[in-house]
């Protein structure tokens, strides 16, 4: 679809102001479908707290990228995602990345006054696969590869140019998110993967800011101590968030000690809730059906296994569009209907066996495709100033959204169409 903005010379200033004119009336139009959409829909999530969320069994977070800092797109997605009603955006612990994500949310919020999702940022105790970038020298690239590199990447990270027999470009460094998909298929093997760890001082002040809500840190499971650096350097600044959720993979028997042993760290100074991110197949959510099974199946077996510390349980690694449905298959998905009482004081993490499910890279190519119309139209643009764009991105995304917190389908797909 495309939205023209220039005039064309041969229209006189009398056309030119009825097309102006015509311009801002659809724009008028889209954006007031835009809320009609949010208030039908998302009623649920424009006032219910997002420990609600968790209690109930319906919270969704939407995972930028720990190491996804294309602060345009992250801006676009956090308003897009917020107008939906997720309950957390999860991003890298970066500034300019959180004021992005908070910029996108309070633009939605002028919209429609929602209310605030919280704000996550994701650190590393150790070496981790979403804290990676990769990287290859261009002038190292044969001139005729068919740079394969660039196809696989689905975050548009690569971008090559042969121009006066060498290829320019290469990895935009903000975009990558570590996924690795192209580090296998070069056919010369020139590609490097670089990993780094987030600076702990650097994150302690983050986390002191009032637009950040709550931390996450990714831990392998299998080793505790730098696990236990890690929260000792960020010392009283895990005061001041919400929640604080540990991310980790399934390690096999050994997972649950794991996480006893991570929670006997933690527990003398947790204040607040914790969460436990199950990382089924890291950032795989865009690449099918099949992604999410191995997050399921972590989920079976911790909801299981009645030896498994406190903390609200949140599926992530290979979630999609299909997630739900699988949790449902499992008898996993049981949700509260809004209208039941759910103590908020309580922090209980019984309440539902499920917390919720966090969409990363599933849900940051469905609505990124719009992003990428919109971009390649217009160029990089606030997605609020082109409601056309907004009304088909906020429609894919409470596609998503709603698979958790069941929202009417048949209420924004006619409003999306219509
Ligand atoms: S394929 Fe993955 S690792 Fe490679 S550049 Fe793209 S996002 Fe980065
Ligand atoms: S596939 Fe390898 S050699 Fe080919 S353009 Fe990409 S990095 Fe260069």
């Amino acid at each position: 679809m495309a939205l023209s903005f220039s005039c064309s010379a041969s229209l006189t200033p009398q056309q030119q102001l009825q097309a102006q004119l015509k311009i801002s009336s659809r724009n008028d139009k889209c954006l007031q479908k835009v809320k009609d959409q949010v208030k039908t829909v998302g009623i649920p999530s424009i006032a219910t707290s997002p420990s609600v969320s968790l209690k109930r069994g319906n919270w969704v977070k939407l995972i930028c990228g720990a190491s996804f800092e294309d602060a345009v797109d992250i801006r676009n997605l956090s308003l897009v995602y917020t107008l939906a009603g997720v309950d957390c955006i999860d991003c890298a612990a970066d500034a300019s990345v959180v004021s992005a994500v908070n910029e996108g949310i309070e633009a939605a919020r002028e919209i429609v006054p929602l209310r605030r999702p919280w704000v996550m940022i994701s650190v590393n105790d150790d070496e981790d696969l979403h804290f990676r970038k990769a990287e290859f020298d261009p002038n190292d690239c044969p001139l005729d590869c068919s740079r394969p590199c660039e196809i696989v990447c689905p975050a548009n990270a690569i971008s090559l140019e042969g121009a006066a027999g060498i290829l320019q470009g290469g990895v935009i460094t903000e975009r990558c998110y570590g996924c690795g998909r192209c580090l296998p298929v070069c056919p010369y093997d020139k590609i490097r993967a670089t990993t780094y760890i987030r600076d702990v001082s650097a994150t302690a002040a983050l986390l002191r800011r009032d637009d950040v809500d709550a931390i996450e840190i990714h831990t392998s499971g299998r080793q505790t101590a730098p696990f236990k650096e890690l929260w000792t350097s960020l010392g009283d600044s895990m005061g001041y968030v919400k929640i604080i959720a540990i991310s980790l993979p399934y390690i096999g028997d050994s997972t649950i000690s794991a996480m006893n042993m991570l929670y006997s760290i933690m527990q003398p100074n947790l204040r607040c809730f914790n969460l436990w991110q199950l990382d089924g197949r890291p950032m795989s959510g865009d690449i099918g059906r099949g992604a999410t099974r191995e997050a399921i199946s972590f989920a079976v077996r911790l909801v299981s296994d009645k030896d498994r510390p406190r903390g609200f349980l949140q599926l992530a690694g290979g979630t999609n569009a299909h997630t739900v449905d699988g949790l449902k298959r499992e008898g996993l998905f049981q949700v509260a209907t809004a209208s039941e009482t759910i103590p908020v004081s309580s922090s209980s993490s019984r309440d539902a066996l499920i917390g919720g499910v966090a969409y990363g890279g599933y849900a940051r190519k469905i609505v990124g495709r719009i992003l990428s119309l919109m971009q390649s139209e217009i160029g990089f643009a606030l997605i609020e100033d082109h409601p056309e764009y907004l009304l088909m991105a906020l429609t894919e995304a409470l596609a998503l959204v709603g698979t958790v917190k069941c929202y009417d389908s048949n209420l924004y797909a006619s409003l999306g169409a219509s």
